[in-house]
């Protein structure tokens, strides 16, 4: 699904340049649950948000489903994305002004989906994450874990075949993380591929692999257990 090579991500401010991403190689197969660890400013969210195409790579390649991402117009990657990524984050980014139901019905406005078809959509993906009874409160109403449950079944409405997800336990106590944790590993048992940057030894353990990141480069990766191996 994924195919990154000789990838290198440089950021210049003034005169300083920054090479966040120096020469990684990295391929994630449909399917697979793979983490991303290493300490802070390592380049997990440059790599992240370049794989999620919200942001180039400097030199180098990315294939994602068969597609060389640096050779489409932003028409054709805004298509590419629509409905095949899902994004989580460590701050959930809800819309504060848009009530539960609202922030889940976004994505299939986009895709132009009737208003019946996104009611019966919303719907039953609030049913599934267990937030239904507080679709019309808005964000700030809810629990963090309740937010992150919101943000889960914005970004999995549209059935993407990949999740990106930038620590998405981050601001969770252990009890909700666990429940986001279980969330994800049942949205890739039915399929989904996803790729999550985690701080935490407890969620690298609901993935298939470890991608060890320091200084922008990959140092190690480490397998846990086979895509498709029961847990
Ligand atoms: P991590 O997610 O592992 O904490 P990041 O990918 O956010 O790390 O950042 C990697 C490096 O790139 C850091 O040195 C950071 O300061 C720098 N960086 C990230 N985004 C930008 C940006 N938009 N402009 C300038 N430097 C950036
Ligand atoms: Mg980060």
């Amino acid at each position: 699904m994924i195919t990154i090579k000789n990838l290198k991500k440089s950021f210049r401010t003034e005169e300083v340049e920054t090479l966040a991403l120096n020469n990684v190689n990295l391929t994630v197969e449909e399917g697979e649950f793979a983490a991303i660890m290493g300490p802070s400013g390592c380049g997990k969210s440059t790599l992240l948000n370049i794989i999620g195409m919200l942001d180039n790579p400097t030199e180098g390649s990315y294939n994602f489903a068969g597609h060389e991402v640096a050779g489409l117009k932003e028409s054709q990657r805004t298509q590419l994305r629509k409905g095949n990524l899902g994004f989580v984050f460590q701050s959930f980014n809800l819309i504060d002004e848009l009530t539960v139901y609202e922030n889940v019905e976004l994505p299939l406005i986009y895709l132009k989906m009737s208003k019946a078809e996104r009611k019966q959509k919303v719907r039953e993906v609030l049913e599934r994450m267990k937030i239904a009874h507080r679709e019309k409160h808005f964000p700030q109403q809810l629990s963090g874990g309740q937010q992150q449950r919101v943000a889960i079944s914005r970004a999995v409405v549209t059935n993407p075949k990949l999740i990106l997800a930038d620590e998405p336990t981050g601001n969770l106590d252990s009890k909700n993380g666990i429940e986001v944790m279980n969330l994800l590993t049942e949205l890739n048992q039915e399929g989904a591929t996803i790729v999550m940057v985690t701080h935490s030894d407890r969620d690298s353990h609901y993935a298939h692999r470890v991608i060890n990141l320091f200084d922008g480069q990959i140092v190690t990766e480490s397998k846990n257990r086979a895509v498709g191996a029961a847990l």
